[in-house]
């Protein structure tokens, strides 16, 4: 079957949706807090959304070591399994730090294995034919590397449903609208034309720290190497990008490159950082850009698997995410799901941020295969 096809018969969306996904805590005062997707649980609960015959709520299952180790070393996976069990031991080595960032917790490898199985659930649920796109908004953890945790990220879930994805003999192609790179994705792929990743963030010193913005990685003249060359795109945003910017950049690579690279498989990573109102971000955007690009998504013919990622203001999470399962299903959007007055630079701010884009969109459009 191919994506075209499949995509004519399915119809509806699936959400996975298990009080345990949403349970955990990494550390009291760490800004990743996965209650936040309670918030958007009630607020569909709330509209009604779950009602809908074309709403579907999947269970999560547990990843499998072999789906783990797919995108992981065994290493890593078992050092992860000790400080699930051992917190307090030295997990340094592998990016696991009790101040730093990811640290370990107890039984972070089992909600880790619920977390990752979710985002498999949403693929295979879609594969099938039973939705027509498929969202885990535990999921979307991109910073995992290979050999380390990173980014508040164990185990990296998009990069292992791609992996499974092109084993299976599609193309894939994966789009992350994060405010951060999506480094690790990009690194799982940087040697293949398999999988095409495109990664729109924030990229350059944080303004008024002069420290580079987490991880650091994302210019645009990183373009996969080898077979991969032109398969890697960094749209390389600068901070206080609003949503004029966003959506010119969005619109001038994502769908032109989805077209001529014509997946059998979409899959996005939808953290909501970018978010004017975030803690921990520079982008300036606002509900009406992901109305628009999760609307884009939802009018392309592919087979779509989706997923969350950051996202670390809870009231930007609830409506955000809930509006975007709204376009998923096609249904319409409340307004109060919606900023109602979003940043808007004029004057010389606004041509500021007009050049620094074009010079992203240049570079983008220059990486391509
Ligand atoms: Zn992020």
């Amino acid at each position: 079957m191919t994506g075209r096809d499949a995509t004519e018969k399915a119809k509806g969306a699936g959400i996975v949706w298990d009080p345990r996904i949403a349970s955990h805590v990494y550390r009291d005062d760490h800004p990743l807090r996965p209650e936040r997707l309670v918030g958007v649980h009630d607020t569909l609960e709330r509209l009604g959304v779950f009602a809908r015959p074309d709403a579907r709520v999947l269970a999560p299952r547990a990843a499998t070591r072999g789906e783990i180790e797919r995108i992981h070393a065994p290493g890593y996976v078992e050092a992860v399994m000790r400080a699930s069990a051992d917190p307090d031991a030295d997990y340094t080595e592998w990016g696991l730090h009790p101040d730093g960032d990811t640290p370990p917790f107890a039984g972070m490898h089992e909600v880790s294995l619920l977390t990752t199985g979710s985002s498999l659930v949403a693929m295979e649920e879609v594969l099938a034919g039973r939705v027509r796109v498929a969202v885990n908004y535990s999921g979307g953890l991109h910073h995992a590397m290979a050999r380390r945790a990173s980014g508040f990220c164990i185990y990296n879930d998009p990069a292992i449903v791609c992996g499974v994805l092109a084993d299976r003999g599609m193309r894939v192609a994966y789009v992350d609208i994060d405010a951060h790179h999506g480094d690790g994705v990009q690194a799982a792929f940087y040697d293949t034309d398999q999988v095409l990743t495109i990664s729109l963030h924030e990229y350059g010193p944080i303004p008024g720290l002069g420290r580079m913005f987490f991880p650091g990685t994302g210019r645009g003249s990183e373009r996969g190497r080898g077979k991969g060359t032109g398969y890697s795109i960094n749209v390389a945003l600068p901070a206080f990008t609003d949503d004029a910017a966003y959506i010119r950049a969005f619109d001038a690579v994502v769908p032109p490159l989805l077209e001529r690279y014509r997946p059998d498989v979409l899959v996005t990573q939808q953290g909501i950082d970018p978010h004017f109102t975030d803690p921990l971000t520079d982008l300036k955007i606002s509900t009406r850009t992901r109305e628009h690009a999760v609307g884009t998504f939802a009018a392309m013919p592919y087979l779509w698997v989706a997923m969350g990622g950051g996202g670390y203001s809870l009231d930007a999470v609830r409506r955000t995410w809930a509006l975007e399962f709204l376009i998923m299903l096609g249904a319409s959007v409340p307004d109060e799901l919606r900023d109602a007055d979003p940043p808007a630079w004029t004057g010389a701010e606004r041509k500021a941020i007009d050049d620094l884009t074009d010079v992203a969109i240049r570079e983008a459009l220059g990486a391509a295969w």
